[in-house]
């Protein structure tokens, strides 16, 4: 965080997003005393990170949405952003709103298949009620299959058997290696490790062949899943974990020469997207060459938000570097594998620092609200 700075004529920066890059942004020019405005679709920051644990956990979900206007006050704007016009400085929501800017953040992030990502247009309430509501057809099957062995999957399948022990999960993968394959080795295979002392049935090297005919996330008996192997499994329950995709739709149109074919939006080492000095990119809908993750997400935004207050004050811009990978995975409540700045880390301290809570408690302080 930097020192305050008094409120600078004519500069109002806009943050379009309220992930983890999005919040931390927000909270970095509130307290330099810059004016801003942070505009997400949904009226609650939801820290995903903690997503899997409120699709098992009854009660657990009301905790992980984290009200904006609480914190932001007037400075938050709920609303979808369709355009960025950059030749007006301004952005253009859903019903015409148009908000101006000197300095754009751009947070995007991505999407993918609940219930690891939320990102529909919904109250706190009904948010709340769309994790309750799938609890209960998880609690309703006897037999879950978990589509995807990347970190997501693999916390997933350990969530529901920590939680449901005499539930029969299946995991299947199409690579042989489980979770990121960034993470040291020694790491991935104790994620194995886990998931096999858990009870979880393992199918590697395989892939569904006729998930699209399947109906996801709702409990009906005895589904037939086919894979590409000639394999069929029957399952009570389809969970997808795969297939994140760059949420590109607010600024495709206004910088569509800046982005990658995925979407992502092309940075220079200040973040700065290519071609603009004032449009930052920060986190998952950037095309920095690591990990996608909640805690480089808030790295990004600390360089973003100083360079802005550096380009005011006429001071060199600062450069991101990507470290050495910091990556815990929890494996349920009571388990966790990870590493620490590329050592890996005893099992007992990432259940201790990580599974427990989610990390929860920090996006709560760093909200400044208490955790109901
Ligand atoms: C299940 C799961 C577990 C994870 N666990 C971890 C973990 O343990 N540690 C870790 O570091 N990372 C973890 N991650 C990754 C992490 O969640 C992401 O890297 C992080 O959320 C990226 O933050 P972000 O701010 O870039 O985007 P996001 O968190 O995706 O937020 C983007 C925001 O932009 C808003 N938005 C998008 N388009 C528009 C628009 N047009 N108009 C208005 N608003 C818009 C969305 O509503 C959303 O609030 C996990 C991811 C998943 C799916």
């Amino acid at each position: 965080m930097g020192s305050q700075m008094s409120q600078v004529e004519g500069v109002h920066v806009v943050v379009v997003g309220g992930g983890f890059g999005g919040i931390a942004a927000a909270q970095d020019l509130k307290s330099r005393g810059l004016d801003f405005t942070l505009i997400d679709m949904r009226d609650a920051f939801h820290h995903n990170v903690a997503a899997l644990r409120a699709s098992v956990q009854p009660g657990f979900a009301k905790r992980t949405f984290i009200p904006y206007a609480e914190t932001f006050g007037d400075s938050f704007v709920q609303g979808r952003v369709e355009r960025v016009e950059t030749d007006r400085q301004t952005v253009v929501l859903q019903g015409g709103r148009e908000i101006q800017y000197s300095h754009l953040i751009l947070c995007t992030g991505t999407d993918g298949p609940f219930p690891g990502k939320f990102n529909t247009v919904a109250s706190y309430q009904t948010a709340v009620q769309a994790y309750e509501d799938f609890i209960k057809q998880v609690q309703a099957a006897d037999s879950v299959l978990v589509v995807g062995g990347g970190s997501t999957g693999v916390e997933m399948a350990a969530e529901i058997k920590t939680e449901y022990p005499d539930k029969k999960v299946v995991l299947i993968h199409s690579r042989i290696g489980l979770a990121d394959p960034e993470l040291l080795s020694s790491v991935r295979q104790q994620a194995k490790e886990v998931l096999l002392e858990k009870g979880v049935e393992l199918l590697l090297g395989q892939k569904v062949s006729n998930l699209s005919e399947l109906q996801l996330n709702v409990t009906q008996k005895n589904m037939k899943v086919s894979t590409d192997k000639g394999e069929t499994i029957e399952t009570d329950l389809i969970i997808c974990c795969t297939g994140l995709r760059v949420n590109a739709a607010a600024y495709t149109s206004g910088l569509g020469g800046s982005m990658t074919d995925s979407g992502a939006l092309k940075v220079n080492q200040q973040l700065q997207v290519d071609g603009f000095s004032n449009v930052y990119a920060v986190g998952d809908c950037n095309n920095i060459d690591e990990p996608k993750m909640a805690y480089h997400a808030g790295l990004h935004a600390a360089v973003a938000v100083s360079n802005i207050s550096n380009s005011l004050s006429g001071k060199e811009l600062t450069s991101y570097q990507t470290g050495n990978i910091t990556m815990l995975l929890a494996m349920g409540r009571d388990d966790g594998v990870g590493q620490f700045n590329g050592l890996k880390l005893p099992r007992c301290l990432v259940a201790l620092g990580k599974s427990r809570d989610l990390l929860l408690w920090k996006s709560w302080r760093e909200m400044k609200q208490k955790q109901p």
